[in-house]
């Protein structure tokens, strides 16, 4: 049965550039935008910026460097600069909550506007452009009128909304597992290194891994344990256990996988008090106030890049910037030593060596069917195999500073993104930092 709703909105915010998502992407794309002197406005369904990089836990940052360059260059590393200076991340380590203040920093120096707790629901379209895109919030629903649109929704809700195709997990439709990770205080750290048991590649946390799934301690018998991290001086992150058969397009499937996994995660505690060294005084202080998910839909755009070009090293001559991460399929189900082995023996010698990386064309974050709109983050146009490279969070940043640059340039320069010529948006970010070392202005 269906019923139809109508009602009429008021049109609550006028402003150049509309980026819903105030993920990894969605912030360096507001940024961008706005640096170029675009009004733009961020809206986000959360109470705070950094999706998946601090809502979800996320406690360390992927390659950013290919060991002589830095492969996110602009706002890129000019978060990474200012998060070691204020202490949001230590090397690679994220301390979330000042992660928080450091993003919110950066959008409100840039002029960005934000709106938190606010959820895009709907587009209306006009000629394949979206004329008004519909949020709600507290206040009530409304519509907000943009030139362009960015989606770094992570999941594209607005880039299907408005129509463009895309594609999800592997030939079954499978998707990687999430993890609900944890922050975990009353760890001694220095214990817990003497005690030589770290993550999946270490031969003494297997052993207790086996140990305790055959005692029946821990009910998944999961070892691809992606380890813990120190992210400040008296805290812990977890980036444990997987969470199996997640569909982050369904809430009820999300509700039911989160409840499972806030007991999972209590599994966890009793394993690592009671079997590892360092954790004997510990305690989870706190879950993600949402699943991490890995994995979503991704838009088809222009291009679809692919694991050819990442085998290929591939360079474009419309590249936005270039990355390296290793693709990184987590298995779709537990299944023990068999599952573990069959991710090792993937993955094992497809890392890129010291100044190898793979370039990213402007056409993924151009979704078809629409004119207006573009992504950038988790859900740009990629088969399977480079989402599970280019999804983590330099790499989000680096589509996020092109996406927001091109939606602010292509209405200064009165043409359709896709119409932006490659090589003035190049010239843009290269003067911005990005790295583009095959391109000159
Ligand atoms: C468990 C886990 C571990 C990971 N480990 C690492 C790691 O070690 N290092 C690393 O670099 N990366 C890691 N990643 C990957 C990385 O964190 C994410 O892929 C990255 O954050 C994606 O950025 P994004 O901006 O595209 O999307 P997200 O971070 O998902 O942000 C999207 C934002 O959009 C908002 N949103 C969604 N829909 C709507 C809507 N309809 N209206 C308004 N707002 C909306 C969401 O609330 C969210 O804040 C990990 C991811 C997970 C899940």
């Amino acid at each position: 049965m269906a019923v139809i709703y109508q009602k009429e909105l008021a049109i609550k915010h006028r402003c150049d550039v509309c980026v819903v998502g105030a993920g990894p992407a969605g912030i360096a794309a507001a940024i961008a935008a706005a640096r170029q002197g675009q009004s733009v406005m961020l809206f986000e369904s959360l109470a705070m910026p950094g999706g998946m990089s601090t809502a979800a836990l996320v406690p360390v940052l992927m390659p950013w460097t290919d060991g002589d360059n830095v492969l996110c260059g602009g706002i890129g590393k000019e978060i990474i600069d200012r998060a070691q200076a204020t202490g949001a991340m230590r090397g690679g380590a994220i301390y979330a909550e000042r992660l928080k203040r450091l993003y919110e920093d950066m959008l409100l120096e840039a002029g960005v506007v934000i709106s938190y707790t606010t959820k895009l629901i709907d587009v209306i379209m006009r000629d394949k452009h979206i004329d008004l895109a519909i949020f709600n919030a507290k206040s009530g629903t409304f519509a907000v009128k943009a030139q362009r649109y960015v989606d770094a929704s992570g999941d594209g809700d607005l880039a299907v909304m408005a129509g463009a195709p895309y594609e999800i997990g592997d030939a079954q439709g499978r998707m990687m597992p999430g993890t609900l990770c944890s922050l975990w205080a009353g760890v001694d750290w220095h214990e817990f290194r003497l005690g030589g048991a770290f993550s999946h590649n270490d031969d003494n946390m297997l052993a207790l891994l086996r140990k305790a799934v055959a005692d029946g301690m821990l009910s998944q018998d999961d070892y691809h344990l992606t380890g813990m991290t120190k992210t400040s001086d008296n805290v812990v992150t977890g980036n444990l256990s997987h969470c199996f058969g997640i569909n982050p397009l369904d809430e009820l499937s999300m509700t039911a996988k989160l409840i499972e996994n806030r007991r999972v995660c209590a599994e966890y505690e009793r394993f690592f008090r009671t079997s590892i060294r360092g954790f004997a005084n510990a305690e989870i202080a706190a879950t993600g106030a949402v699943m991490g998910v890995r994995e979503s839909r991704r838009i088809t755009g222009d291009y679809v890049l692919n694991a050819d070009d990442y085998q290929k090293r591939a360079t474009f001559p419309d590249e936005i910037g270039r990355y390296n991460f290793g693709i990184d399929i987590h298995p779709a189900e537990p299944g023990g030593d068999a599952s573990l082995a069959e991710h090792k023996k993937q993955y094992i010698g497809q890392h890129y060596r010291r100044g190898e990386s793979y370039g990213i064309p402007y056409r993924v974050l151009c979704p078809q069917q629409v004119e207006n709109v573009l992504c950038a983050g988790r859900c740009v146009s990629t088969d399977r195999a480079v989402m599970a490279s280019l999804r983590v969070i330099p790499g989000c940043w680096i589509t996020g500073m092109a996406a927001g640059t091109a939606a602010a340039m292509s209405i200064a320069q009165d043409c359709t993104p896709r119409a932006l010529p490659a090589r003035t948006l190049q010239q843009q970010l290269k003067r911005d930092g990005a790295f583009l070392p095959n391109f000159n202005v």
